[in-house]
């Protein structure tokens, strides 16, 4: 960490500043929230899946198979695969309503009750009069689980669709598995259309592997927790304390009044970005620390930061909301 240069000024108090948990005590685990299995269309049981995660080296993983008539609605028990090194956090892909393009929706909930009522969703095929997207977010939410919208480029998802799901804590902006295989993995420009509209939503990377192509190990959340347990995980992930990765490591991001400094794995291109074009980028060979100006992301309501390395493999923070920085432009 170099000294800092003169124009960081208006440094706000340690204690109110929303990325303070970079570097409060505890540790980063490194998870997958949104996998299959047998229990679903997945290819690999549910031991062999956690299995394999652990090996790869992943300290948590949720087990989110299909909820659907189809495979009789599996919330998946993994209890077996916790250990003293891995978690597993119970949780399913909902499926119930319809898109507008006339497609069920997806929505997946991490850390639901085994008791969580079925909606009327015997296979992938809306169901005319059941349960909308919007209430089965909301189900979930309030049953304590974290719920992302899934996959939006795949699921040919609308704006509007999108602001229908006022219980989501996050959008899921990059899926490995839709990257792989089809191409339509990022959900950024939902992300960000939401959060120019006030809405404070979190991000996740995920895998939603199958295992039947090579579609796992590709993107991850790293949550800051004080253990790794199912609890505290949860708890840090609605608090939204994590970082998204397919490779780098965000070590700290330090917002000032004039600039935004991000520390990191060796990087090749940082950027900030706000909302609508603001933006503020630094290019160099293997950056680990950055100093970004705000000039131009003066108006913006929020922030974020993305880390890309030199093999293109990129890592992104939750927003940053200024209003509880206390310097609100
Ligand atoms: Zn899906
Ligand atoms: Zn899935």
């Amino acid at each position: 960490m170099p000294t800092p240069l003169p124009q960081h000024t208006g440094i706000t108090k340690a204690s109110t500043m929303p990325t303070r948990f970079f570097t409060t005590n505890g540790k980063f685990y490194r998870g997958n929230l949104h996998t299959h299995s047998t229990r679903s269309d997945g290819v690999l049981d549910p031991k062999e899946v956690c299995r394999r995660y652990q090996a790869e080296g992943y300290d948590f993983i949720s087990l989110t198979d299909h909820f659907v008539g189809l495979f009789d609605y599996p919330i998946t028990d993994t209890l077996d695969c916790n250990n003293t090194q891995f978690t597993t956090i119970p949780g399913a892909e909902l499926h119930t309503g319809t898109m507008e393009n006339g497609h069920i929706w997806h929505l997946v909930a991490v850390g639901l009750p085994t008791s969580f009522p079925a909606p009327d969703a015997p296979h992938f095929r809306p169901v005319k009069g059941s349960e909308t997207g919007a209430d089965i977010a909301r189900r979930a939410r309030d049953a304590g689980a974290f719920v992302s919208i899934a996959h939006p480029h795949w699921s040919g998802m609308t704006e509007s669709d999108a602001r229908t799901i006022t219980a989501a804590h996050a959008v899921e902006i990059y899926n490995h598995g839709c990257v792989v295989d089809n191409d339509r993995g990022e959900g950024f420009v939902t992300l960000e259309h939401l959060l120019n509209e006030g809405r404070r939503l979190n991000l996740t990377a995920t895998d939603d592997a199958h295992f039947n192509t090579p579609d796992h190990f590709g993107g991850w959340v790293m949550v800051k927790a004080q253990q790794n347990t199912t609890q505290a995980l949860l708890g840090a992930l609605k608090a939204g304390e994590y970082y998204c990765s397919t490779g780098p490591q965000i070590n700290d991001i330090q917002i000032f009044r004039d600039t935004v400094v991000v520390d990191c794995s060796a990087a090749a291109t940082i950027i900030v970005q706000g909302q609508g074009t603001s933006m503020a980028t630094l290019h160099g060979e293997s950056m680990t620390t950055g100093t970004l100006s705000r000039d131009r992301l003066a108006t913006s309501q929020w922030l974020r930061v993305t880390v890309v390395d030199r093999a293109g493999k990129r890592a992104w923070s939750n927003p940053v909301w200024l209003a509880d920085t206390g310097d609100t432009p």
